[in-house]
Parts: C-alpha cells; sequence; structure tokens
C-alpha cells in the first residue's frame, strides 16, 4: 500500500493559438481543474486507478470542449464516430471499442468489455449490439453534432485535408481527445484515452485510441500512458507501448520517457501529437510536438496544476 496518489488528465494537443483565441484559456482551466480535484476525491477515499481513470474521462466526455464523447468531431460523412479505451496495469487486464455511434459514454462500454473478460476490442455494430445487452445509455445523433462541428468539418472538406481537432486550419472551434492516467493508494496504474477521431476521417477509421500499445497503456511495473494526436503516426511507432520501453528497457522515469517517446514519433514518422504519462514512482509528466497540450495532473496528492501549452 502506498500513501500516496497521482491523477493526470489531456483534453488534446494541437494549436495552442487557435484555441486561446477560441475559447479562453480560463474556460479550459477550470474545466481541467474541476475535473482533477473529483478525481483526487474519488482517489483520496481509496477507488482503484482504473475506476478514476473512467470517471475523469466520463466527465471529459460530457464536456462539449472536448473532442470525445458529446463534442466529438465529424467524419468525411458528417457523422459521429467514437474510439475509446482502457487498461488496469495490475494485470494488463484492457477493453476497448471503436466506430461507435449515440453511445453517451464510449469509456464506459469500454470498461464493459474489460469487464467481461472475453474480448478486449468490439467495432462497429458488433460493439452496438453489446451496448445494447449491457443497457447502455445513448443519445440520438443530434446530442452530438453541433453547429459549430459541422463548421469545422466544412473547412476541413474545403481545405482538402484530415485535420486534428485543435488543428490551424482558419481560425474555429478547436478542441480535442481526452484522456487520464492515475496511480492509486495501492500503487496501481492505469490508462484510459477516448475520441472523436481526426477531422473529415473517412467513415470506419480507427485510429491509435482504442488501440492497447498505441494510444493507451499501462503496467504496474513501468508506467501509464494516454496519447494524443494523428492516430496514423502514433499506431506506426506504437508509442504508448514504445514510451513504456523506456521505463522498463532503460530504466528511465516518467518525464525521460515522455520526452523520449515523441523524439521517437517525430525522428521516424515527423509525428503531431502528446502523451501524459505516470511512473511507478506516481511522478507525472508530459511532453508534445504539437504547440498545444491541454493537461492537468496532481502529483502524489500535491496541489492541482493546468497548462495549455
Ligand atoms: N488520436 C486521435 C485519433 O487519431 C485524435 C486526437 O488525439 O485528437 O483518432
Amino acid at each position: 500500500m502506498s500513501n500516496s496518489y497521482s491523477l493526470m488528465i489531456h483534453g488534446g494537443a494541437g494549436a495552442l493559438e487557435d484555441l486561446k483565441q477560441e475559447a479562453s484559456e480560463a474556460v479550459f482551466q477550470q474545466s481541467i481543474t474541476a475535473i482533477l480535484e473529483q478525481g483526487r476525491q474519488r482517489l483520496e477515499q481509496g477507488d482503484s486507478a482504473l475506476d478514476v481513470v473512467e470517471y475523469c474521462v466520463t466527465l471529459l466526455e460530457n464536456d462539449r470542449l472536448y473532442n470525445a464523447g458529446r463534442g466529438s468531431v465529424l467524419n468525411a460523412e458528417g457523422k459521429v464516430e467514437m474510439d475509446a479505451a482502457l487498461m488496469n496495469g495490475r494485470d494488463l487486464s484492457a477493453g476497448a471499442v471503436a466506430c461507435i455511434k449515440q453511445i453517451k459514454n464510449p469509456i464506459a462500454l469500454a470498461r464493459r468489455v474489460l469487464d467481461r473478460g472475453e474480448h478486449v476490442l468490439l467495432v462497429g455494430d458488433g460493439a452496438l449490439e453489446f451496448a445494447q445487452f449491457c443497457q447502455m445509455e445513448t443519445y440520438p445523433d443530434d446530442y452530438f453534432i453541433t453547429d459549430a462541428r459541422i463548421k469545422q468539418l466544412a473547412e476541413a472538406k474545403s481545405a482538402g485535408r484530415m485535420t486534428l481537432d485543435h488543428e490551424r486550419i482558419k481560425p474555429s472551434q478547436k478542441l480535442g481527445t481526452v484522456g487520464a492516467v492515475a496511480q492509486d493508494l495501492q500503487g496501481n496504474l492505469a490508462a484510459a484515452t477516448s475520441t472523436g477521431g481526426l477531422v473529415n476521417k473517412r467513415w470506419g477509421r480507427v485510429g491509435d485510441t482504442p488501440v492497447v500499445g498505441a494510444g493507451v497503456f499501462a503496467d504496474n511495473e513501468t508506467c501509464a500512458v494516454s496519447a494524443t494526436g494523428y492516430g496514423e503516426q502514433f499506431l506506426r511507432t506504437v508509442l504508448a507501448k514504445t514510451i513504456s520501453d523506456f521505463v522498463h528497457f532503460k530504466g528511465m522515469d516518467a518525464d525521460a520517457a515522455a520526452k523520449a517517446g515523441i523524439e521517437y514519433l517525430v525522428r521516424k514518422v515527423q509525428g503531431d501529437g502528446g502523451v501524459i504519462v505516470i511512473d511507478g514512482a506516481g511522478n507525472c509528466a508530459a511532453a508534445q510536438s504539437t504547440s498545444g497540450l491541454i493537461r492537468g495532473w496532481i502529483e502524489r496528492g500535491g496541489e492541482a496544476i493546468c497548462k495549455l501549452g
């Protein structure tokens, strides 16, 4: 039993300049700090890291500020298709869902997949049937689709591009994928990530978020990682597991491993994105190749800190 806990959350990577322009820094800081404090309460009362990362990501999914759950971006067909995953560092159990629609909290569905233990990743209609079986809450499309997202898709289409939510095409609503990593009072690590994916993505496209080792990874012997950025680049570099390997094979702490991971992402595939990491000693760290990464953390029970740059 360790006597402290750590928690770190993120709200996506991208162009900080746009972010500052459109929603004031204070709005993000308020949201991130409130979610961290709610997570702190759960960790202090002895809840598991797995429960707390799920809980924090649920709160982020319910907030339209972020590209996950309610605030998800639109694919090329103008539809929402969401991906989410979580992993328990205690026993490497994991649950993930991809290309799902109308589920209020994709991370809660991923948790059902983990708890059932039969499979790790369910996609599309099969995942939705499983959601019905689990009596998950569903909402009509208009719960998810906003005018700002329709405008953002039109801009990406006219630029002929697929973009990160927080990316500069021209000023518009730029928001972000979400994630959480935690260490509980028992010393267990867990990670969770949830996203609407890339703006203007092809339907059926699956990014790094629901793929264990790419957008999410947790192992008590190394660290917990949640990633955000161009999913294809994180898939090709298996980035979350690569960061865990830096801890395992090179003895790095969270800070060194996060930096080495992003250096590898840039060197190998000119990758755009960021990661948050907590290691077994409860150290919190982040690194990014984009100008912005919305994040906040509580290290070993200390004060909640929020940073956007
Ligand atoms: N990684 C996500 C994806 O490619 C997008 C993001 O992090 O903003 O689906």
